[in-house]
């Protein structure tokens, strides 16, 4: 597999937040997000093994836990991630795996739980997001929207409904953007939306959707990365 990162951290935005957390971010993405804090994965890294992967894990978290495939895209290295998953699974960590469901979702192991990044028209990839895959959801599975304005939140919130997102799934995730750039203070002022906006309008609509914020980045310097 072509790897750019393993390492420890806190989750930072799922149900999941707050929680430790080993990372397993893969080289490569398919879709280029206009505010994507993730470019240095687009290229690069270095190749493991799945079994090299697996210990690696291993020490980082010896005792179980919480383990997060992302990436870039992690389904494009589909062949060596799916036994890679079955592994992890097999030997008790809860599985999380953020993809942005441009991939077919079919063959990922019941037990995964799904985070799926769904599109939203600011982020220059709007509409990426194969229908077919929300009837491979789980009640264990969360929906992220990143929302960068108004427009990305009606979107979010039709979406949401047209579909019965809070009903196929554990969440649905409002979470507003950050800019790309963002360095030094820890603060909702680098949100692309503002936070307090957001909950404005998710409260004047009755959204069935948890208003999410990327708990890392008030944590750490957002511009720090492996975090
Ligand atoms: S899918 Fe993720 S990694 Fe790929 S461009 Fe979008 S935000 Fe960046």
């Amino acid at each position: 597999m072509q790897v750019t990162e393993i390492y420890k951290s806190l989750q930072g935005e799922s149900t999941h937040a707050g929680l430790p957390c080993v990372f397993v971010r893969l080289t490569g993405c398919n879709l280029r997000c206009s505010w994507c804090d993730s470019e240095y994965t687009f290229q690069g890294g270095h190749k493991m093994d799945t079994e090299a992967v697996r210990l690696e894990v291993m020490r980082l978290s010896p005792n179980g836990g919480l383990v997060e495939i992302t990436g870039g895209e992690p389904l494009l290295q589909e062949r060596e991630l799916l036994p890679l998953m079955r592994q992890l699974l097999e030997a008790g960590y809860r599985v999380l795996l953020e993809t942005s469901g441009e991939r077919p979702l079919e063959r990922v192991p019941a037990g995964v739980i799904k985070i799926v990044d769904v599109k939203c028209p600011d982020s220059g990839e709007g509409y990426t997001f194969h229908l077919e895959n929300l009837e491979t959801l789980n009640p264990h599975d969360e929906i992220k929207f990143v929302l960068s304005g108004r427009a990305d939140y009606e979107f979010a919130r039709d979406f949401s409904n047209r579909h019965g997102l809070a009903e196929r799934v554990n969440a649905v995730l409002f979470s507003p953007a950050f800019r790309k750039q963002a360095t030094g203070t820890r603060d909702s002022s680098h949100c692309l939306l503002d936070p307090q906006e957001l909950a404005e309008w998710m409260l004047a609509d009755a959204v069935p959707a948890r208003l999410g914020l990327q708990l890392h980045k008030f944590i750490w310097d957002p511009a720090v990365k492996g975090v």
